[in-house]
């Protein structure tokens, strides 16, 4: 069992040598998620739901200035990024990077090396990656192409989900992951989610602005993220509720 605590999060946007300037985004985040627990989180646009992922998994352009984040115990602050993932942290991101000249087969290798500790035994590999192509509906001519790199947008989110079957990390932060996709590739990325929850009994954050996924996904909890911080949970009737109704009862005066 793995539990991922976010307690009192609160982090802004680091200054860089262009920009002095900071400014505060996450405002007290305090989310608990254990092994074979999918949580959705939902909000406006601009919230600062993103900011959570990528402080989740160590992004450098932002500073967390209070509040802790444990991976069983472990302080997830103090890890560097590669360390995160070894831990048994994933992002899948709401918009995947290109990695022009570096091959999705090379990528992925690189990638499954680093979290495991040593190279995959080639056989194995190349099987274990046909069949995680073939599940998630990809031609195998993806792997000589540069990852990401002219991929389609549902492409690209598939292949977030394809290093999360490859990875098979203990928590997962999906971000947007169903943005953009056609019914089809909703079902084939759902699909590849549910099966991580099943067969490796993984933690999930499902961020989303849309309860389509969640008809194929089933959250365990929902959480309202607005100006920074969760400002409500409940169970998936919650999303029911946001999907007629909207965030605007839980906006604070200053985002009214
Ligand atoms: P969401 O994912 O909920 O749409 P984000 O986390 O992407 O929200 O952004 C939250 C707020 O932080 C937005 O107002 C955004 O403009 C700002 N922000 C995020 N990243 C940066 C950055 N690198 N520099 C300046 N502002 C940023
Ligand atoms: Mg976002
Ligand atoms: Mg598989």
């Amino acid at each position: 069992m793995t539990i991922l605590e976010i307690k009192g999060l609160t982090a802004r946007v680091a200054a860089t040598a262009d920009s002095a300037e900071t400014v505060d985004i996450l405002k007290g985040v305090d989310l608990t998620i254990e092994s074979g627990q999918t949580h959705a989180i939902m909000g406006p646009n601009g919230s600062g739901k993103s900011t959570l992922a990528y402080v989740i998994a160590g992004h450098p352009k932002y500073e967390v200035t209070g509040g802790t984040v444990t991976l069983d115990g472990e302080d997830v602050l103090s890890m560097e990024v590669d360390e995160r993932a070894r831990a048994g942290l994933f992002l899948a991101m709401q918009y995947p990077t290109e990695i022009p000249g570096v091959s999705t087969a090379n990528f992925l290798r690189t990638a499954a090396t680093a979290v495991r500790g040593e190279a995959p035994k080639l056989r194995h590999w190349v099987k274990e990656v046909k069949e995680a192509m073939s599940d998630l509906d990809f031609d195998p001519a993806f792997s000589e192409r540069s990852v990401n790199e002219g991929f389609s947008g549902g492409e690209k989110k598939r292949h977030e989900i394809l290093q999360l079957d490859l990875l098979k990390p203990k928590i997962a932060v999906l971000d947007e992951t169903d943005s953009g996709l056609d019914v089809d590739a909703l079902r084939v990325v759902s699909d590849g989610v549910n099966r991580y929850k099943a067969e490796e009994n993984g933690g999930i954050l499902l961020i989303t602005h849309y309860t389509r996924i969640l008809r194929y996904i089933t959250p365990d909890r929902v959480h309202v993220f607005v100006d920074g911080r969760i400002a409500a949970s409940g169970g998936a009737e919650l999303a029911d509720e946001l999907e007629s109704e909207g965030y605007e009862k839980y906006l604070t005066p200053a985002n009214a």
